[in-house]
């Protein structure tokens, strides 16, 4: 099965669900309803799912409550003191690192926040940060509202790299460039890993080699790249990344955040962090002893105990994931996003003009294409969201959809390229 081999007819859309080899985990999902059906649900980029077994594992941390107590922090086969362990070798395989290099915890803005206060570290005139042009707004404010801390002006600390004119997405060699032009400022270069607009993966491997040739720190935000492409964040050397865990990987509204930091970092005891007891040295954490003393690796950036609700709704998508294997999940992602390309583009060849402005190299993107609509943008996405479809709208005039792998079905894509073809 590749690209050249599609077709246009609803049965080849069944033959691809039939040879799906993940096509059982559709049904371990809860779907909203439309008129008594599934609706087509291609917002798993923004919140994803709920996976059945959610319910069983909040019940677990509910109980273990319930008959133990204060004592459910020390019992069982899930202690509360140790929750963040059970999470780091899971954790590890969607970002590509090693147990020590992530934790869960807090949200991702938080961490993003912790993290930069250890690895933006402006001295001299090495004070700029280097990030894409339209990030995501928690990004920009989050960055800007630490340059303005370490004393700076966003206008002169941050440089944003801007797709070319006529173009809507960042050609690598740009970003590489920017990074070699401004080499002597640069204290941080901090992309996103999939940009939430277009749906671009940037070359992470090239940026970090680069932003380290330059002196740079390297970090990036993950939270359209986490449980969507795989990544090896340890092999390509990447200081610390930052992602949340609500949108590809299912884990609930405003479920915890992850954090990486490589391995390099692990003890250096020259990076300033605000710290917490849940960072402390876990063997005398209930010393209660004055000196902070960070873990090493990842889980020396805690602050609080494990939040056990969010946690064990996270467990429980996690553990989903891992019998999956990013591997197999990128696989399918790749036929499903290129069979709904194939089929917006023959589309096209009709006269219609769904302009997509991901791009249409597999290699460069995740799951989601930007559909870039014309006037009719609005009414054409209202229309989508009254038959059924949910997807999600971006000012200006883009409409996002992000075919899941692990429960959209080949059919989904098939009924909702249909509706774009009857609304005209
Ligand atoms: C969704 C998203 C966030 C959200 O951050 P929270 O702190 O979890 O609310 C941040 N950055 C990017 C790039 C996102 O896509």
């Amino acid at each position: 099965m590749n690209p050249s081999t599609f077709n246009t007819t609803a049965k080849y859309a069944r033959e691809l669900d039939a040879k799906d080899a993940l096509r059982a985990y559709r049904e371990q999902f809860y779907f909203p309803q439309h008129e008594g059906e599934k609706v087509l649900y291609f917002c798993g980029n923004s919140l994803g799912l709920q996976p059945k077994n959610t319910r069983a594992y909040l019940e677990k941390e509910l109980l273990h409550w319930e008959k133990e107590g204060v004592e459910g922090h020390f019992r069982g086969d899930m202690p509360w003191k140790d929750y963040h362990h059970f999470f780091s070798a899971l954790a590890a395989k969607i970002v590509g690192a090693k147990p020590e290099e992530v934790v869960i915890m807090n949200t991702l803005t938080t961490n993003l926040h912790l993290l930069l206060v250890s690895f933006y570290r402006p001295a001299g005139k090495r004070f700029k940060v280097l990030m894409e042009g339209g990030a995501f707004p928690s990004d920009q404010y989050a960055i800007e509202s630490q340059v303005k801390f370490h004393g700076y002006q966003p206008e002169e600390a941050i440089i944003e790299v801007e797709p070319r004119a006529g173009e809507d997405i960042l050609r690598t060699e740009d970003i590489l460039s920017a990074i070699e032009e401004h080499k002597d400022e640069l204290a941080l270069v901090m992309f996103g890993g999939v940009n939430y607009y277009t749906g671009q993966y940037f070359d992470l491997e090239s940026i970090t080699k680069a932003g380290h040739e330059a002196g740079a720190t390297v970090g990036f935000d993950l939270a359209h790249a986490a449980g969507n492409v795989p990544m090896q964040l340890h092999d390509w050397n990447v200081d610390f990344a930052v992602w949340c865990t609500y949108k590809y990987l299912n884990s609930s509204p405003g479920g915890p955040g992850g954090a990486f930091v490589h391995e390099r970092h692990r003890l250096n005891p020259d990076l300033p962090r605000f710290a917490g007891w849940w960072g402390h040295n876990e063997e005398e954490r209930f010393l209660m002893k004055k000196g902070f003393q960070p873990m090493p690796g990842a889980a020396g950036w805690q602050l609080s105990n494990a939040q056990i609700f969010s946690m064990a709704a996270h467990k429980a998508s996690l553990d989903m994931f891992e019998e999956v294997g990013m591997a197999a999940l990128r696989k399918k992602s790749e036929l499903l996003t290129a069979y709904m390309q194939f089929l917006i583009e023959d589309l096209n060849k009709k006269g219609h003009q769904f302009n997509i402005i991901t791009p249409t190299n597999p290699k460069e993107r995740g799951c989601q294409l930007s559909i870039l609509t014309g006037a009719n943008g609005k009414p054409l996405h209202e229309y989508l969201t009254n038959n059924g479809v949910i997807s999600d709208w971006r000012e200006p005039n883009v409409i996002r959809v992000a075919p899941v792998p692990m429960y959209n079905s080949f059919e989904d894509v098939y009924r909702f390229v249909g509706l774009l073809e009857k609304y005209g």
